[in-house]
């Protein structure tokens, strides 16, 4: 038997170290270890790769992790309460897991990890979207992880690989998709969850492309993108009519129609939108 398979089952870990669910910390945990694994799974290969997790709560992922086979796993996780549960895994794995008490969004994956990295986590609702917005616009592409595996809210999981004329399109659809390939992985229901959240959930796999689908520069295409949608009712002329007052000449110039409506145009016309507006930058 492995370390992990001595570790005592994840209810009677949270029983043990008093871990209720905080809801102010989005803490809807999983126990179910064969559903761990199989989100490990949804990572792909984990041999020779450093993960990053983000909250790994009572540990059920990160065990996941460490038996599919990952390098080394860092786990960041903000409530202290969880520290003993995590030790008990270290313990199992003394030198491939390390267990930071900090806040996800203040820690830089690269002071503890070596690519390749993989970023797999059941995210907490209340930080997912900045998190995920953040690993996908950093400042030079490729970004320093290979792939991302994360558990959103089913809605937010489908915006993300939405596709043009559908509701769920917007800008987290063309951030992910301009530079990523993204699919759904696996829906899990409310059941899966202790305490069970009130919606559906949903795990993403992100694989980063090399290059981007379509060249833009990053910063112009994310301030169109975000203007678009903004105002996605609006024509696409009224919608971005504070990026210039030619814009109508611009937008068919990049062979949108200005009558158009932003969740109706695909990657390759807001790149080149993008691309029309930097070139004609006074
Ligand atoms: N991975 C565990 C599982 O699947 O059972 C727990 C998932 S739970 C949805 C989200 C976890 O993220 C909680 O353990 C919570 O304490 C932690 N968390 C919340 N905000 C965080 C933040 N800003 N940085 C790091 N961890 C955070």
């Amino acid at each position: 038997m492995s370390g992990i398979d001595n570790l005592p089952p994840l209810r009677e870990v949270i029983a043990a170290h008093g871990l209720t669910a905080k809801k102010s910390l989005g803490q809807n945990f999983l126990l179910d270890l064969n559903l761990t694994a199989k989100i490990a799974r949804a990572a792909g290969d984990l041999t020779g790769a450093d993960v990053l997790e983000v909250g790994p709560g009572p540990g059920g992922l990160t065990r996941g992790l460490l038996a599919t086979g990952a390098r080394r796993v860092l786990a960041v996780e903000k409530d202290p309460r969880c520290l003993p549960a995590l030790a008990e895994v270290q313990a199992a794995y003394p030198d491939r897991l390390t267990v930071l008490n900090a806040d996800a969004l203040q820690v830089d994956p690269l002071a503890h990890l070596t690519p390749p990295i993989r970023i797999v986590a059941n995210l907490p609702y209340n930080v997912g979207t900045e998190l995920l917005v953040r690993w996908l616009t950093p400042g030079t592409w490729p970004p320093c992880w290979d792939s991302l595996t994360l558990m959103f809210q089913r809605e937010v999981a489908e915006r993300i690989v939405a596709q043009p004329g559908s509701k769920a399109y917007g800008r987290l659809a063309v951030l992910a998709q301009w530079r990523c390939e993204a699919r759904i992985a696996m829906h899990l229901p409310p059941g899966a969850f202790t305490p069970p959240p009130k919606v559906s959930s949903a795990v993403v796999h992100l694989r980063a492309l090399p290059e981007p689908r379509f060249p833009a520069d990053p910063a112009t295409l994310q301030s169109v993108v975000a203007r678009a949608f903004n105002q996605r009712r609006k024509m696409l002329r009224a919608a971005l009519k504070g990026l210039g007052p030619d814009i109508e000449e611009r937008l068919t110039a990049a062979g949108i129609s200005p009558t158009d409506r932003a969740e109706q145009i695909g990657l390759e016309q807001f790149c080149a939108l993008a691309q029309e507006l930097d070139a004609r930058k006074p």
